[in-house]
């Protein structure tokens, strides 16, 4: 380059200004070290790793960020937000973009999101997950009829699982603060 060449600014693409928003980070800090996709336990089955999620992000990629199987794959587990030496949360950058997805209509893994969607109404409804029946309206629901049905006859007698749904008051009572809560931080 020249001694007179500039340097053009690229403008922040609309999308990670909302995805800085949701998430409260800092995406352009990211310098693509791959530390958060090193210790990913989710990243080998996914489409594309958390340190592409962040690129994409910065490079303004929405329909790609946000149809991907990675964000659905997460488990929050957050090593990744861990690993970092960005101090990125990227665990609850995954957790922004579903849910940017899901008020778009567009979640990649449906299955998934139908089960997280099942998880919060059973641990709603009585305080705590009640697993048969989560399993048995996740099946229904998805139409996966007869997954994981084999392995309910070991499961039961080794006393994994609880025939009748929980109905633990104070625990019912403390879920829902926290759905309460969670609906005023998403203005909901
Ligand atoms: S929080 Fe999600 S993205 Fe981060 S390491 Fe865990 S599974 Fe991977
Ligand atoms: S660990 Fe942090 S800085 Fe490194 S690639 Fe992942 S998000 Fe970017």
């Amino acid at each position: 380059m020249g001694g007179n060449s500039t340097v053009t600014p690229v403008a922040q693409s609309k999308f990670l200004s909302e995805v800085e928003r949701e998430s409260g980070q800092r995406i352009m800090d990211c310098y693509q070290c791959g530390k958060c996709t090193a210790g990913c336990p989710s990243a080998a089955s996914a489409d594309v790793t958390p340190r592409q999620v962040m690129r994409g992000i910065q490079l303004g990629l929405a329909e790609e960020m946000l149809d991907n199987s990675m964000i659905w794959l997460c488990v929050s587990c957050q090593i990744c937000t861990a690993r970092c030496p960005c101090e990125i949360d990227i665990a609850k950058v995954m957790e922004s973009l579903r849910l940017m997805a899901t008020r778009q209509g567009r979640a990649k893994e449906r299955d998934i999101a139908l089960f997280h969607r099942l998880f919060l109404k059973s641990a709603e409804a009585g305080g705590r997950v009640w697993e048969l029946g989560l399993g048995g309206f996740y099946n229904m629901s998805s139409g996966h009829l007869l997954a994981n049905v084999g392995l309910l006859p070991s499961m039961l007698a080794k006393g994994k699982l609880e025939v009748l749904p929980h109905h633990n008051k104070k625990a019912k009572a403390a879920v829902k603060r926290i759905i309460e809560r969670a609906s005023l931080l998403e203005g909901k």
